[in-house]
């Protein structure tokens, strides 16, 4: 038992998808149980990192953000670089940021290694009388593509907490 005290976790998760689905604040939600109103004001850092117990193991998630670049259609490859899970977002109303969703596998694919957790996050999910995607096209793509699928709200912070932990508790059983 005492070597295991010292054991240390830290896994590497990255948020893609579209302009302003929401997954800045996805990540300030998670990190810091913040939501901002101004979609403008990027938050200037890489990455939040937030410790989660998991079977009684410390765990640090190193959540990163894209900061913007995908504006540019060009995420780079630092960015990917060792990430262990992903989380892949759309606006639920917004069909197109949907349609978006397999070319972001594809990225994700090209960058990262198959056993990399993913979650499918049909994020504003409170924008219920604007809903452009139902929930059953989301949990078939999920299911077609073999992902997690979870409706989640930054704003209201539905099932945020629950989207990353179940990432993070996949990778924790991909590992152990
Ligand atoms: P990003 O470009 O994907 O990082 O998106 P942002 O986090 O910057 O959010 C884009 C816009 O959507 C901002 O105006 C946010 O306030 C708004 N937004 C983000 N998440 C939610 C959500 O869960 N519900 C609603 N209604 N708006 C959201
Ligand atoms: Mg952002």
């Amino acid at each position: 038992m005492a070597e295991e005290e010292g054991e240390e976790y830290l896994f590497k998760i990255v948020v893609i998808g579209d302009s302003a689905v929401g997954k800045s604040n996805l990540l300030s939600r998670f990190a810091r149980d913040e939501f901002d109103h101004n979609s403008k004001a990027t938050i200037g850092v890489e990455f939040q990192t937030q410790v989660v117990e998991i079977d009684g193991k410390e765990i640090k998630a190193q959540v990163w953000d894209t900061a913007g670049q995908e504006r540019f259609r060009a995420v780079t490859s630092a960015y990917y670089r060792g990430a262990v899970g992903a989380l892949i977002v759309y606006d639920i109303s917004r069909k197109t940021t949907f349609e978006s969703i397999k070319r972001w596998l594809e990225e994700l694919n090209t960058h990262c290694d198959t056993t990399v957790a993913r979650m499918l996050v049909g994020n504003k999910c409170d924008l219920e009388d604007i809903r452009d995607v139902s929930v059953e096209e989301g949990k078939s793509l999920a299911e077609e593509e073999g992902l997690f699928f979870m409706e989640t709200s930054a704003l209201n912070s539905t099932n945020v907490k629950t989207a990353f932990e179940i990432v993070i508790r996949e990778i924790y059983n991909n590992i152990s």
